[in-house]
């Protein structure tokens, strides 16, 4: 392997890059940095992002500048603000020890004045975004006479933009006798016709196999049920709980949507789309490059240019209309060395465009299983742990409380203190996922199965007698509301519950025979917000049981003192539940969010997480 000396840079470069961590130089470096310290040499180079681009045409560029000529040679186009931001960042850092190096960024959204100023000043390196750069060029305050070297980077993404007639403009006006460079991460017709019509005997440099994804992403595909892509999307969260990474919308409004439920979900999740102002998306960006969010609901346009080295998933919530799109979506993960995972959740319909996708990334997508509740628990179970060994204790600081909290806790074991800490943050997925459904899988031939009222019908166990319940899960009622509805509303008395099965709209459950009367009594015409409990023996066809004629409420009848009672209308609070997201959640409060009302996916038999904002 050859090291960066080897490629001929310059003692201050390699200064430079060491105290970057750079050892070694990555293959596109290795192939791109000696031919452009050459003369002459245009490149259309095929590589993805994260392959450590920037370096390879950044450092050659830097070391061919003539610091003593004080105008541009080098002109660096691309297609969006944060790109040109973020590359003329690394050129500053690669040029350190470079004496009186200028590097400048132009673009959109920031004061032309003040660039105005800087161009005056003199500066040796321009990084522009094409229509800021064309803006310049009108009014005359950019002179591009001296340019020797133009590179274009995420070409492919500068054309998907529409930036085509500028970039003809732009290169009209730069002298012929130049060195032209350009990335792009795909090679589509368009861009082998710029290439053509701009670049003299052009090197074709590939990084991988042309058009093909990062080696280091796996492709999964979970296929679901239309209305069950969300649950899908929280389950692949959930059992990844150290996840990083981008979700993709299509649009700004399902983007704004899915973030709206993940934050009202508890997870630690934003947006970023074209309908938030700049500094809002400067915000979001940021908090997300420094990890104070985990989750980023994006669109692709707002996505571009945000770079962010070592994303863990991609997931595609639906798939993209361009197959192009799914390219650079995936290779934000698994770069620089990493492996990463790019997931598609999609319906059956879409299905058939994965084939397209398949043909060029030239790798087959992994059939995905959604895991199952018991499965994220043990994930989260095992995150707990993890955390738990490495927490950072703070000696100094807490060496004052620790006598009280010792006296506290001395009647506990070390079983039993382990076993509470850890519930601390385990229990909130237990309780969810205990009686969450199983996502089933749709078929080929389009059969959904539905809540299966035509069950066998099932038999009590011996000594107990099997209930309806007019509530179900779609109620946000599961196995702890059944119980704790029927011991608050029976009278003096510890029912003995057998069995509980739970339906989307309605439930069963078994209860010591002797003790029936009661609980139908207790529980019959009771009002759950507006809503008139009905509870009868089942299959009992119209036996009704004797009804009260008044409503009562819900739990009022035997609370006891503490007055802990669950009513549907409680929801427990982040503080009541003890509960801080990863990091402190982003709550977003000074954004603008989409109304609350909930599509039709809100009324999923995982409703429940919407009731309790901070189950998931
Ligand atoms: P890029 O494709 O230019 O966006 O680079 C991707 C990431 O790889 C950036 O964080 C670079 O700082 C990093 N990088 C580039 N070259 C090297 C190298 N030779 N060794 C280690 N990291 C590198």
């Amino acid at each position: 392997m050859k090291t960066f000396k080897d490629l001929g840079l310059s003692e201050e470069i390699l200064k430079a890059i060491e105290e970057m961590g750079y050892e070694n130089p990555m293959p596109v470096q290795e192939k791109v940095i000696p031919y452009l310290l050459g003369e002459g040499n245009d490149v259309v180079a095929l590589a993805q992002t994260g392959t450590g681009k920037t370096a390879a045409f950044g450092l050659p560029t830097i070391q061919k500048t003539d610091i003593e000529n004080r105008v541009p040679q080098t002109l660096i186009l691309c297609p969006t603000r944060e790109l040109c931001l973020q590359i003329a960042g690394d050129l500053s850092d690669y040029s350190k020890y470079v004496d009186r190096l200028k590097v400048l960024p132009v673009y959109g959204g920031s004061s032309i004045d003040s660039q105005i100023r800087s161009l005056k000043r003199g500066v040796h390196i321009v990084v522009a975004t094409p229509g800021r750069l064309l803006d310049l060029m009108r009014r005359k305050t950019v002179q591009l006479g001296f340019v020797k070297n133009v590179i274009m980077d995420e070409a492919d993404e500068m054309l998907n933009m529409g930036f085509t007639e500028s970039i003809n403009a732009i290169l009209s006006e730069v002298p012929k006798d130049r060195n032209t460079l350009m990335f792009s991460a795909t090679m589509s017709s368009d861009i082998s016709r710029i290439s053509k019509k701009y670049l003299n005997n052009a090197k074709e440099i590939t990084i991988g196999t042309k058009n093909e994804g990062s080696k280091n992403v796996r492709h999964v595909a979970y296929t679901v049920h239309a209305k069950d892509k969300y649950m899908a999307l929280k389950r692949i969260a959930d059992s990844n709980p150290q996840i990083y990474g981008i979700v993709f919308c299509r649009t700004r409004k399902e983007t704004q949507e899915i973030a709206d439920k993940l934050i009202q979900d508890g997870y630690n999740a934003d947006s970023l789309h074209g309908e938030l102002s700049q500094a809002q998306r400067d915000t979001v960006m940021q908090k997300f490059r420094v990890k104070h969010l985990q989750i980023l609901v994006a669109t692709d346009v707002a996505a571009r240019g945000l770079d962010v080295d070592d994303l863990t998933h991609v997931i595609n919530y639906g798939l993209p209309d361009e197959v192009e799109s799914y390219t650079h979506r995936s290779g934000r993960t698994g770069r620089a060395g990493k492996t990463g995972i790019s997931i598609v959740i999609i319906n059956l319909r879409e299905k058939g465009k994965l084939r397209a996708i398949e043909h060029k990334i030239g790798k087959q997508f992994e059939a995905g299983v959604i895991p199952t509740g018991t499965e994220i628990c043990e994930k989260q179970l095992i995150k707990v742990i993890d955390e738990l060994e490495k927490v950072k204790v703070s000696e100094e600081d807490i060496s004052a409380f620790l006598p009280e909290i010792y006296r506290k806790l001395e009647w506990l074991s070390k079983e039993d203190l382990i076993k509470r800490m850890v519930s601390i943050e385990f229990n909130r997925f237990l309780e969810y996922y205990r009686n969450a459904d199983k996502l089933e899988s749709p078929t080929d031939n389009g059969s959904d199965r539905r809540d299966r009222s035509d069950r066998p019908e099932r038999k009590a166990e011996a000594g107990y007698v099997r209930l309806f319940i007019n509530m179900g899960k779609m109620d946000g009622f599961y196995a702890n509301q059944v119980i704790e509805l029927i011991n608050h509303n029976v009278r003096n008395k510890r029912v003995n519950i057998g069995r509980i099965d739970l339906m989307k709209n309605f439930s069963f459950f078994e209860v010591a025979e002797a003790q029936k009367n009661d609980v139908l009594e207790g529980l019959n015409n009771l009002d759950i917000n507006g809503r008139r409990v009905s509870v009868e023996v089942a299959g009992a066809e119209t036996s009704s049981p004797k009804r009260n004629s008044s409503r009562k409420s819900y739990g009022s009848s035997n609370r006891s003192s503490g007055g802990g009672g669950y009513r549907s209308k409680d929801k427990p609070s982040r503080s009541d539940r003890g509960y801080t997201s990863p990091r402190g959640a982003y709550k977003g409060k000074d954004r603008k969010r989409s109304d609350e009302g909930g599509s039709s996916s809100d009324r999923s038999s995982e409703g429940w997480a919407r009731r309790k904002p901070n189950k998931r």
